[in-house]
Formats: structure tokens, sequence, C-alpha cells
């Protein structure tokens, strides 16, 4: 009998989940404002809004928290850190921060002014949100591919070259401050950029001069997808993988509550001294000392471990085939997901699953709501509410796909709760077809609506 596949860690602590009735989650999502991002924790069963600063840490890590040096200057976790970042990224100069949109915030403020474009893959919303605050443009270059869910590309995350290369022709260079290539790409599923691909943009940003920076929060994800899809690199090392991707780029901006494996955590790392030198300054500005940059230095030391352990394969294997495992499951249920399967989530493509709910009135964040009810599972909606308003008409952003993204914490979960989150779903959609109608908002910020965003029933 071949041996099933079986965990490469064993559990030293436990947190107790809550369990409620439907009755109870119908009453606390309408005084949530059927906002999945204000219902308290414990009014929730399986959470995967985010696999943001949710992972469990390991042993090691923990005995690192008890020798972390909170020295103000020139702490001995900062000293690991900056070694640990040098070693698996191979980029001269390192900035820590709290996490990765003051990672952004930092670079940015050194980087780009008013009117400039960013082009990249799919921006993540944060990093949206800081090229828009500052008046600039994000142009999304992504490969046609990545908006159709049922098409299988082995590297969605892809930047199309010629997309990018229009952007290059039809704008002078000094308004390009980089090219922002995020791996894996988040807004697109979680889906991978190759080697070829990222060699490919780099060789173009050299002939137009221009920066190439990677939003690298998923790094270590995307060395794991390339092993396994991409010819030539079956028998690299994820470590050597990395090394190499992170190569062909100038710098990057990382949110270490992902791959990391911390609670909270990011850090620049860069190889112009001049850029380093002024980001500095907004560094010690916004976030810290430099040798602190925003995190404890305990933080620094569990993030030191870390970034090694998250580089390893086994712990990658366990990682992203959990999230295969649920897919797969809700592909045997017909449940629409989007495929390839992401590194970190599983996105339900709400088109297909609640056609019958106005996309006026939000059926992706519908459907979001309705897991919660029906299961007490906790998603994400990453469609129009997370497009939100145009900066410039106000009028709302339709984007090609409206998902629900089920997001997996690394090690915190079993496939006990994969088995339950994808039964909830097949019996969500055994009945979807009474869904016609959605919800209507009453109240939103002026920019990252999502967080904060108030909807009512129609
Ligand atoms: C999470 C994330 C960020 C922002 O990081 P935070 O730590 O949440 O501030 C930026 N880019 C990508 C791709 C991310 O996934």
């Amino acid at each position: 009998m071949e041996l099933p596949y079986a965990e490469p860690y064993k559990i030293k602590m436990v947190e107790q989940l809550k369990r409620s009735t439907k009755e109870q989650r119908l009453k606390w999502i309408k005084k949530a404002h059927y906002n999945l991002f204000n219902l308290d924790s414990d009014k929730v069963f399986i959470d995967v809004l985010t696999d943001s600063g949710t992972g469990a840490m390991s042993d090691k890590q923990w005995a690192e928290m008890m020798i972390g040096d909170e020295s103000y200057a020139g702490s001995k976790s900062f000293t690991k850190l900056k070694k640990t970042v040098k070693k698996i990224t191979g980029f001269k100069y390192f900035l820590p921060t709290h996490q990765g949109r003051a990672a952004e915030n930092v670079l940015f403020s050194a980087m780009v002014k008013e009117g400039d474009i960013v082009p990249g893959n799919s921006h993540f919303d944060t990093t949206k949100g800081h090229i828009e605050f500052r008046k600039a443009t994000a142009v999304d270059c992504t490969i046609d591919e990545a908006f159709d869910t049922s098409i299988i590309h082995p590297f969605k995350g892809n930047i199309d070259l010629n997309k990018l290369e229009k952007v290059f022709k039809s704008n002078p260079k000094e308004k390009i401050p980089f090219v922002i290539l995020t791996i894996t790409c988040n807004s697109a599923g979680g889906q991978p950029v190759s080697v070829q691909n990222t060699k490919e943009v780099s060789a173009l940003c050299k002939q137009y001069e221009i920066p190439l920076y990677f939003d690298a929060a998923r790094f270590a994800e995307n060395a794991y997808f390339i092993k396994k899809r991409e010819a030539g690199y079956e028998d690299k090392s994820i470590k050597e993988i990395v090394k190499e991707v992170f190569s062909y780029g100038d710098g990057m901006t990382i949110s270490a509550k992902k791959d990391g494996l911390v609670n909270m955590g990011g850090f620049i790392a860069l190889n112009n001294k001049e850029v380093f030198k002024k980001a500095t300054v907004f560094n010690i500005m916004y976030e810290g000392f430099i040798t602190y940059g925003g995190m404890n230095g305990r933080d620094m030391g569990a993030l030191a471990i870390g970034l090694d352990e998250s580089t390893e394969f086994n712990y990658l294997e366990s990682r992203v085939e959990q999230i295969a495992y649920l897919g797969k499951k809700l592909v045997e249920y017909g449940v629409p997901v989007q495929q390839p399967f992401g590194g970190h989530a599983i996105f339900l493509d709400a088109n297909k699953f609640v056609p019958t709910i106005p996309r006026e009135e939000y059926r992706a964040q519908a459907l979001a709501i309705e897991l919660y009810v029906v299961g007490g599972i906790r998603g994400v909606e990453i469609g129009t509410v997370l497009a939100d308003r145009d900066p410039f008409t106000r009028k709302n952003r339709y984007p090609d796909l409206e998902l629900v993204r089920l997001a997996i914490p690394r090690r915190t979960y079993t496939n006990n709760h994969m088995d339950y989150i994808a039964a909830t779903l097949k019996n969500i959609y055994d009945s979807r077809e009474g869904a016609k109608s959605g919800y209507r908002i009453i109240d939103e910020a002026p920019i990252m609506r999502h967080f904060t965003v108030k909807f009512e029933k129609i």
C-alpha cells in the first residue's frame, strides 16, 4: 500500500476553537454590518480571513523569542536577521519595518512621486494604495490567462512583456521609478511567477534602465512552485531558487507575516546605496532607528529563524499541498475555484458560484457572508469591494474576477478542518439557486474601504 502524506511536524501547543449556531452567527454578522473584518475572532470557528501573521511559530522560533536583544541600538537580534536576509536574498542593504505596508511606505517615499507610473503584476491592495496615495498610477501588466479561472497555466502571476514594454515606450523613463513584481501574485490568486519570466522582465527593465523590485511576501511559496513546475529546477534546492530569483532584481519589500513565519514584521532589502540612504531617513521617521525599524528584538530573532524554516522543502510541501488538498476536494464537489490552486489560498469564483446576484450588489461579499453564516468560516472578498473606487471618477471599479479567498494560516489547521470547509461549501453550492440579492454599501472610507465598509442586506 502506498503511504499517505504526513506533516513533517507535530503539535506542541493547542488553542481552543469555539463553535456557534447558525442563529447566533446571523445575529453577529448583522451587528457587524455584514463586514467580516468587524467580527470578534471567538465568533469564528475556522478563520481563513488571511494567512498574514496568523501562522504557528516553531519551538526554535519561540526559543529565539527568549533571547531577543531589545537594545535600542546595535541589537544582536538585528545582526542575526541582517545576516539571514543577506544569506537568503543576496541583497546588500536591509531595513526592518513593522510590516509589509510600512516597507512600501518607506521605499515609495524615497522613490515614487506624483504623476509616476508603477507597472507590475496585479499590485496588492496596500501596494496600490501607497502608489495612488502619492497620486501615481499602478498599471497591471499581468498575462491575460490570469483572469480566466478555468485556464490551467503553471505561472499565472507572470508579467506580459508586451504590455510592460508598451508602458515603457509610452512614458519617459523618469516617470517610471521601478517595476514591482509580486511573488507569488496575491491579487491574481496566489499564482507564481517563473524564473524565465523574472529573467525576461529583468532584461527588459535593464534595457529601458528601470529598476526591478519584488513584493516578496510569498517568495518561498513561489520558489516551491518553480521547483515543481519549471524545467531545469527540479533538482535545485528552494534556497538556491530563491537566491537566483532575487538576483534578477534591485531590491524588495516584504511582509514577513507571510513567508517570514512570524506574527508581525517586514523589511526592505536592496542593492542601490543611494536609495538605501534615502529610505533610511524615512525609516527612522516612520518606523524607528535602523537597528529595529518598528520590530522588537525578539521578533527580529524569530524572523531570522522563520526565513530559514520557510525556505526548506519539507515545510513548503506540507504548506502548499494542504492548499491543494482543499482545492481538490472542492473541485471534486463541483464548486468553482480558481485553478491551478494558489500557494496560500483557494479562491472561490463567485461569478460562477452565484451569477444570479447582481455585481452591483457585491456577489463575492454575499458569498463570503453565506460561508460564515452556514459554517462559521471567515474568508474574505477579493472583488468589487476590495477593488475600491477609481481615485479620479469615484465610480466603483469592477474587476474581471469576483473572488472569495480562503487563505490558510501556516502550520495551524489540520486537513480535518479542510474537510469541514469543503463540506460546508458543497452544501452552500447545492442550495445556491435561491440566491438572488446581495448587499448595498451604507458607509465607506475614501481609500482601502474594505476594512471598515458597512453594508445592509437588500
Ligand atoms: C500582505 C501583503 C502586503 C502588505 O503587507 P502587510 O504586512 O499586511 O502590511 C503587501 N504585498 C503583498 C503581496 C502581501 O501579500
